[in-house]
């Protein structure tokens, strides 16, 4: 299914609230990135937590993720805010995951479509950076 960026998607207040530590993940985790929402549920890229990795633009330590339809970009560089557990149930990634979905699903539900918010995107040193972490001067 064709994947589009909604005009109107509402900006993220959820994500960037989000207190999650460093050390919630480990190598060989596999986790999801929600972008966005398809239908009545949150959609989002499944990732394998590689191995620690400093996140340049927040200047905090991040995860280095395997992408296995990435292509040239294979690996990319998250921080842990932005990841939830597809492999644990755990309380931490539940709540942001419920959270998410409360705030999201009913202001995109109807669209007949998979919507991306855009709320992400990667930087030239495969950084996946959210909006409310860009900084000026890239
Ligand atoms: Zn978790």
């Amino acid at each position: 299914m064709p994947v589009s960026r909604h005009p109107h998607a509402p900006g993220d207040i959820v994500t960037p609230e989000r207190d999650i530590t460093h050390a919630h993940f480990r190598p060989g985790d596999q986790v999801v990135i929600l972008k966005g929402v398809a239908g009545s549920e949150l959609r989002g890229d499944a990732y394998k937590v590689v191995t620690s990795s400093w996140h340049t633009p927040t200047d905090e330590d991040g995860w280095r993720l395997f992408d296995p339809s990435g292509g040239e970009r294979t690996y990319i560089t998250a921080h842990p805010r932005y990841l939830v557990h597809l492999s644990r149930r755990c309380a931490d990634c539940l709540i942001y995951r419920q959270a998410l979905h409360t705030y999201l699903v009913p202001r995109l539900a109807g669209a007949g479509e998979d919507i991306d918010c855009g709320w992400y995107s990667l930087t030239r040193l495969n950084q996946v950076v959210h909006v409310a972490d860009a900084r000026g001067g890239k």
